[in-house]
């Protein structure tokens, strides 16, 4: 039974600040995943949490221990690293048991049935007497994981333990670590830039920039609630797309369009859309169709100019612009598009979002479904 606290948690390193006073709380068994772009801020509170960097302000716990100023040896946390972090001239099983002798907390059986069980587990029975020179990545890793698992840690902390892999081995590795994590239910704090991953693995996902939470919320809820215009952005490949719309009694109005915008919200909480505020729209490629394909979406419809198409197998991503404005929409494989021509378009009306465009916080989200009472009433009022 693990859980982990950061209070205000700082870290400074001379002028810059890498963290600026988080507040997270992660629970017992969960499985926790920390994404954001390069330079956020995530190693350092990863680090921090394992006891690798001192914290500059605020406090770390774990369960009713404060652990702030605790050596990483004390802290009994598990980290697994990107680059694996093995011992070239050691073997797998060395690799895995190093220091466990020299910490006399384990007898040499008990060393032996752990390694065994963890190698079982892993499938790398066959690799405990290979040195690291004759691993592939993906079995490197896997040693790597070993040597976290036989320690029977109170938490893993991975920092991005599968950019080095291949795509195809990163995908199997990730059901790999989604088996473990339901085998073992290891309360586990994963750092990734990579927001597939965090959507794959993260019970909760909390999304950082610049050192700042932005939003701590399930997969679902980032990608139906944005909080604001980053997480927006950030979550959902290819991005959401961002057009400046004037929002007038109950409309969003573009040079090229005017959709209805609804008083209330799947919740059925009113929204004040006031009379008259620059906004702006937030619609996710996958929710723009071809009228033709959707005429089942009512009719209001605009036109819109085809600059590019290109062909992504199971769908027709198309760049298109209305005005001076950029977006991007996904059709049918193969819809026969020219680039220069004009295309009918519709949406999906209750997956509108709406941004302030000075603070970038979402002020209005259309989607009818509704993950969480408590997710909803956050994403529209904060
Ligand atoms: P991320 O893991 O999200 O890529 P980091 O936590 O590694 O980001 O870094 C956050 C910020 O702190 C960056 O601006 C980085 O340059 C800075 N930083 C990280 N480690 C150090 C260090 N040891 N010394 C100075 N600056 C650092």
């Amino acid at each position: 039974m693990t859980t982990l606290k950061l209070e205000n948690l700082r870290k400074e390193y001379g002028d810059v600040v890498a963290v600026k006073g988080l507040d997270l709380s992660i629970r017992d068994g969960e499985f926790l995943v920390i994404v954001g772009p390069s330079g956020c801020g995530k190693s350092t509170t990863l680090r921090l949490l394992a006891g690798l960097e001192t914290v500059t302000d605020g406090a770390i716990w774990m369960d009713d221990r404060e652990v702030t100023n605790t050596e990483p040896k004390d802290r009994n946390v598990a980290m697994v690293f990107q680059n694996y972090a093995l011992y070239p001239h050691m073997t797998g099983r060395r690799n895995i048991t190093f220091g466990m002798n020299s910490s006399g907390s384990y007898s040499d059986e008990e060393i032996d049935r752990r390694v065994a069980e963890a190698a079982d587990t892993l499938d790398i029975t066959d690799l405990l007497d290979r040195k690291p020179q004759a691993m592939s990545g993906g079995e490197r890793q896997r040693v790597a994981l070993g040597r976290a698992i036989v320690r029977d840690p109170d938490a893993f902390l991975m920092d991005e333990p599968l950019s080095n892999l291949d795509a195809k081995l990163r995908i199997q590795m990730r059901a790999e670590l989604a088996r473990l994590h339901a085998e073992f239910n290891t309360t586990t704090v994963y750092v990734t830039h990579d927001q597939t991953e965090a959507m794959t693995l993260g019970e909760r996902v909390v999304v950082m920039n610049d050192g700042e939470i932005m939003q701590v919320d399930p997969p679902q809820t980032l990608y139906d609630y944005p909080k604001n215009r980053f997480v927006a952005e950030f979550i959902g490949d290819p991005a959401m797309n961002m057009l400046d719309v004037v929002v007038e009694h109950d409309f969003a109005v573009h040079e090229a369009f005017r959709l209805p915008l609804h008083r209330e919200e799947a919740d059925g909480s009113g929204v004040d859309l006031g009379t008259t505020r620059d906004a702006v729209l937030g619609i996710r490629p996958e929710d723009l169709y071809l009228a033709a394909e959707r005429p089942d979406l009512g009719k209001t419809e605009f036109t819109a100019r085809v600059d590019v198409t290109e062909p992504l197998g199971d769908n027709l991503l198309v760049h298109c612009s209305v005005g001076d404005d950029l977006f991007k929409m996904q059709a049918a494989p193969r819809s026969s598009l020219e680039p220069g021509g004009t295309v009918s378009v519709t949406y999906d009306p209750a997956r509108l979002h709406l941004f302030d465009p000075e603070t970038g916080d979402a002020f209005y989200h259309s989607t009818e479904s509704v993950s969480s009472d408590e997710s909803v009433e956050r994403a529209t009022t904060d």
